[in-house]
């Protein structure tokens, strides 16, 4: 998969995907993350890629032109149209699901807004889908780029170990994860449950997906409203409901 980032802050993107789980994928050729200066393809003389609304009102707003041209380029490199995506506090808001359907697709644009967001034109022109990352507004779509980029990129084979990795998951599955220890045994007075050190492999499950029940019951109940859940399952929420 390739992801290329249109912004005007190159390094902080890169500051962030170059390093750990996806800096290793990218360094071993499993993904490929570009990041644009959209102000290297300004026009103007003094490099300028923003100016004030028409109609009045608070700030400035990042012109169509060197967006535009910053998306063409792209598209010259990988040879198509790759799915654009706008980072936008109007976008649908963000989720594991979304992830997993975005990891389908060989290329995306990320594009990133910044000041009071973007010239309608050039979003009617390239984009196909806008993406939230949360209903609040930050500065910039850089931060919201990075959670895609992140989010989707772990799904990508051989990004982490195995699929189990991330489909064990919290919410990957509908629920939340059970609670997870490491060593030492003993920490602070507290212990490791004692199940977990039994060796006795169907034990363990059921303790985990029992622990699953609890936290998401207790964490994220509507969660479970949509979640697949077994018969037994069910009995063991009634008995939580109890208790
Ligand atoms: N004036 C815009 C509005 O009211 O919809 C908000 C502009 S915001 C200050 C600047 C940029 O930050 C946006 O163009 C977008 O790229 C990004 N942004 C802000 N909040 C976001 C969020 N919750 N999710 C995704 N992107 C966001």
């Amino acid at each position: 998969m390739r992801i290329d980032i249109l912004t005007l802050f190159p390094d902080m993107c890169r500051s962030v995907y170059e390093e750990s789980i996806i800096g290793r994928a990218k360094n071993k050729g499993i993904l490929e993350i570009f990041s644009h200066n959209i102000r290297d393809f300004s026009t103007d003389k003094h490099r300028r890629v923003d100016d004030t609304p028409y109609g009045g009102g608070m700030g400035m707003l990042m012109q169509a032109q060197p967006i535009y041209d910053c998306y063409k380029y792209v598209c010259e490199q990988t040879g198509k149209k790759p799915y654009v995506i706008y980072l936008s506090p109007q976008g649908k808001v963000f989720s594991q699901d979304k992830a997993k359907e975005l990891a389908h697709y060989e290329n995306l644009i990320l594009l990133c807004g910044h000041y009071e967001g973007i010239d309608e034109r050039v979003l009617s022109e390239i984009v196909d889908e806008e993406i939230s990352i949360g209903d609040y507004v930050l500065t910039g779509g850089e931060l919201p780029a990075l959670v895609v980029t992140d989010a989707v990129g772990r799904m990508i084979d051989g990004v982490l170990p195995n699929e189990e990795a991330f489909s064990c998951e919290s919410i990957y599955n509908g629920l939340l994860e059970h609670p997870q220890y490491t060593k030492p045994y003993e920490w602070n007075g507290k212990t490791v449950p004692e199940v977990l050190i039994s060796g006795h492999h169907a034990n363990i499950e059921k303790w985990k997906r029992e622990q699953s029940l609890r936290v998401t019951f207790n964490k994220r109940p509507e969660l479970l409203e949509t979640a697949e859940l077994t018969n037994n399952d069910r009995k063991i929420l009634d008995k939580i409901k109890n208790e």
